[in-house]
């Protein structure tokens, strides 16, 4: 997922013979192919028994543009002109999981929200069984598409911290969202007092969903969580932003066979104190933000009980 291949030009025509998901319901069935996309801003949408609404395609349009405008204010790089962003979306769960198998081999559970595949560059999601996760869900899968644009490889927890991070921005929350927002910090807090945040040794150098599985009991959620307190604390201050930045477009992760833990190294070679400071700074922002201490700087975000996306 953070080394793109050549693109692949295949020419898809896949055909759904899928049954209705009541019983009794008639049968539905369709095509889909690559010429399905449509739209005039960054997104493109294929939408399949999903009835995608003119509102629904400005936001997201509106969403990406102002993602497009954040990665170049923090890491100080553009996408390609005629970059676009491409979703399929579709209305049954059992649509979205038949074409993952058919096209990529893959299983799909309903926690896995959605996904983006770097391969043919497109965004595969559906409906979703709370209808307000799509938009968190398009953005959060948005970002992956952007990030995969600009950079090489990534450390795997910013992958997904902050995808989470950007995909929850403050014009979008609502009164649901804000307080889940703090929910989490006072979460954070709780594990931290409890002694059972990850150590950052260990958790900085994971490399993929099944060693957060490990480190959390299988609740792959709290890796994206601590991810995304993570990010939060590099763009809490306009240094820290610049210093993580500095990191992820440096040669040496990009071209990194294994970008988490170079990051990590970096980390404790470069800040000052060392890995242990860091740790410790973090903490402390933990506690600023559950207890509402935090000054208001970057939009913060999300929460989500569901994992994978
Ligand atoms: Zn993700």
């Amino acid at each position: 997922m953070l080394k793109r291949p050549a693109i692949l030009l295949v020419a898809l025509l896949l055909v759904f013979l899928l049954l209705g998901v009541n019983p009794g319901a008639a049968q539905s069935s369709f095509t889909v192919s690559d010429n399905d996309f449509r739209g005039r801003g960054y997104g493109r949408f294929a939408a399949y028994s999903y009835d995608l609404k003119p509102e629904m395609e400005n936001l997201v349009n509106y969403g990406l543009d102002r993602l497009i405008k954040e990665h170049a204010r923090v890491f100080g790089r553009n996408v390609r002109q005629g970059f676009t962003v491409r979703y399929r979306i579709f209305g049954q769960f059992e649509e979205y999981a038949a074409y993952s198998q058919t096209r990529y081999k893959k299983e799909v559970t309903k926690n896995v929200l959605g996904y983006y595949s770097p391969r043919t560059r497109e965004i595969v999601t559906w409906r979703q069984q709370q209808t307000w996760l799509l938009v968190p869900t398009l953005l959060h899968e948005g970002s992956h598409a952007i990030m995969d644009e600009l950079f090489g490889a990534m450390p795997f927890w910013m992958v997904e911290g902050s995808a989470d991070w950007f995909g929850e921005p403050a014009w979008a929350e609502g009164n649901t969202l804000k307080k889940d927002k703090q929910v989490r910090w006072v979460r954070l807090k709780k594990m931290q007092e409890e002694g059972k945040l990850p150590s950052l040794v260990k958790y900085l150098p994971s490399s993929n969903y099944d060693e957060w599985a490990k480190m959390f009991d299988g609740n792959v959620a709290q890796g994206y969580e601590i991810g995304w307190s993570l990010f939060d604390f590099f763009m809490s201050h306009p240094q820290a932003t610049k210093f993580m930045a500095g990191i992820v477009t440096n040669r040496n992760t990009e071209q990194s066979d294994d970008p988490s833990r170079t990051f990590a190294m970096y980390i404790n070679a470069q800040w000052p104190g060392g890995l242990p400071m860091f740790e410790k700074g973090w903490h402390s922002w933990i506690k600023l933000k559950a207890e509402g201490k935090a000054l208001p700087t970057a939009p913060v975000t999300p929460a989500k009980t569901a994992p994978k996306r």
